[in-house]
């Protein structure tokens, strides 16, 4: 039996995977379902943000579905998101961006770069280790070209970096052009920064592109607006034996328990979910719903609309369901 674990975590987490969740289970209605407490809030309760139990049950499931965590200022709490990415080895981040003009993926190492979780935290100096090593760049570069190759689209493979000042960034930049090159991919080596403001200004020029990981992860931000902002973007985090779909978004405390989250990129997740599991045709369904109801207006804040999460929601799972 497929088992999927739900990770609300905190903030509009708790908003907005709900919607979620109820898409995932019309589209797999024999499917377990096992709620996971984690996250900031249950660091608390319990001085634990993940107990060594809620690691194991996320170890045995097919898939997850996880909302957001907030990460305190405090230096003393480790991010519980880079535990799980590290525990289930989730290599890979992939986020695509697609609206009525845009269609392009970015493919983030996931597991070292600026987020490698070496540092030292001093008075007068602190310092954080960029990790690149040929095994994590490698297989990274094998997934973007392998996303590459399925889509199809006849464009190059993007690759972002910093290789002219981060000397780290070489060895990353030219294990992708070498993996590129036997899969026969052409491929446009950019300085991120530069790609940052070109993929505004002509993002149809795009469709994969891979980049470490802070540079991965600034970049689909900036590409948030693109699409109407972070409450649209979907993301999967896969690893080998394990996978995690997750909002692109944050736990946003600033507008949680007011209703008003847009829920579209949790759904767009549990659409990537279902792909991932190879449910046919869930996620056109899902997206197909999206569409209808950004096509009525009924949005939320966050879009100029004045929905509610639950609103947005209820309608594109009625969209989904027959029922409308
Ligand atoms: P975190 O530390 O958990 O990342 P954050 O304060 O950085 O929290 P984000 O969730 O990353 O918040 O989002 C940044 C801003 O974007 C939020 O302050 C919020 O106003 C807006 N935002 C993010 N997600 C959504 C959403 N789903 N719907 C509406 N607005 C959102
Ligand atoms: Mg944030």
């Amino acid at each position: 039996m497929t088992k999927i674990a739900v990770v609300e975590g905190d903030g509009i987490g708790r908003e907005v995977i709900p919607e979620a969740e109820k898409i995932l289970r019309f589209f797999l209605p024999d499917a377990e379902f096992v709620r996971v407490e984690l996250g900031f809030d249950q660091w608390k309760k319990t001085g634990s943000a993940c107990s060594k139990e809620s690691m194991k049950t996320l170890k045995e499931m097919d898939a997850i579905l996880f909302g957001a965590v907030t990460t305190p200022p405090d230096p003393e709490y480790k991010s519980i998101l880079l535990q799980i990415r590290h525990e289930l080895d989730l290599y890979a981040n992939i986020r695509p961006v697609k609206s009525e003009s845009v269609d392009l993926v970015i493919v983030r190492e996931n597991t070292e770069g600026l987020y490698s979780g070496i540092e030292e935290i001093g008075e007068e100096r602190s310092t954080t280790l960029r990790v690149v090593t040929r095994d994590c760049s490698r297989r990274i570069a094998e997934k973007a070209c392998s996303i590459s190759i399925q889509r199809n689209q006849n464009k190059p493979l993007v690759i972002g970096h910093k290789a002219n000042v981060l000397k780290s960034d070489i060895l990353f930049r030219d294990i992708c052009i070498a993996v590129a090159e036997t899969q026969n991919l052409s491929i446009r080596s950019m300085f991120i920064d530069a790609l940052c403001l070109d993929v505004l200004l002509h993002p149809d020029r795009y469709d994969v592109i891979v980049t470490t990981n802070m540079f991965g992860d600034i970049l689909s931000d900036t590409c948030g607006y693109l699409t109407g902002g972070l409450g649209m973007l979907p993301s999967a985090n896969i690893g080998k034996n394990h996978a995690l779909f997750e909002p692109v978004h944050g736990s946003a405390p600033d507008i949680a328990g007011r209703g008003i989250a847009n829920p579209i990129a949790a759904i767009r997740s549990a659409a990537m979910l279902l792909e991932h599991l190879g449910v046919q045709d869930a996620a056109e369904k899902i997206e197909a719903a999206v569409q209808q109801t950004l096509a009525l207006g009924i949005v939320t804040p966050d879009l100029g609309g004045n929905a509610s999460t639950r609103d947005v929601g209820e309608n594109i799972f009625a969209k989904i369901s027959g029922n409308q």
